[in-house]
């Protein structure tokens, strides 16, 4: 099958981010695992239970195209989720660990808001209101965690690391 108009771009991104919100679902308990800072861990803690909402929306906007739930291999959120365990590997035990979580986290939220940005504009340019709504919902919430994260390296945790 030819891959040739916006509706096979749509398919095809939303198997990338299926794949990677799966990936990003087994990362992120070991994040939680990792952090040092109660406040971290919570917030990781917090956003893995959303990400299971993310597939889980995925799956619908799957349905609502008519197709079967599919991932593909996204070698993006593969690299980044690799960075963010050697961060977890080399800086374990100090006092720049936190910080460096954070950063992995970003990277992987910044991932993600850049697919659902271009998935919800192109479910309204496909006149799937039903789908760009869900993909929003989703949007709303990797921003929101972006901030939280600001929130927490500003609120201490970069300090922390400059300490030693
Ligand atoms: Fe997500
Ligand atoms: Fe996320």
């Amino acid at each position: 099958m030819a891959h040739e108009k916006l509706d096979d771009l749509f398919l095809e991104t939303l198997k990338d981010i299926y794949f990677a919100e799966r990936k990003i679902l087994r990362a992120l308990p070991k994040m939680a695992k990792g952090a040092q800072s109660p406040d971290l861990k919570a917030a990781f803690e917090k956003h893995r239970d959303e990400t299971e909402g993310h597939v889980e929306r995925l799956q619908q906007v799957f349905e609502i195209i008519g197709k079967r739930p599919q991932g593909k291999t996204c070698e993006a959120i593969e690299g980044i989720i690799a960075e963010g365990e050697e961060i977890l590997e080399e800086f374990k035990g100090t006092p720049a660990l936190d910080a460096g979580l954070v950063s992995a986290a970003q990277a992987v939220e910044h991932y993600e808001i850049a697919r659902y940005g271009t998935l919800k504009q192109w479910a309204k340019d496909l006149g799937l209101k039903d789908a760009a709504n869900l993909l929003d919902q989703t949007l709303t919430e990797e921003a929101k965690t972006d901030e939280a994260l600001t929130r927490l390296a500003e609120g201490g945790l970069n300090q922390r690391a400059k300490a030693a």
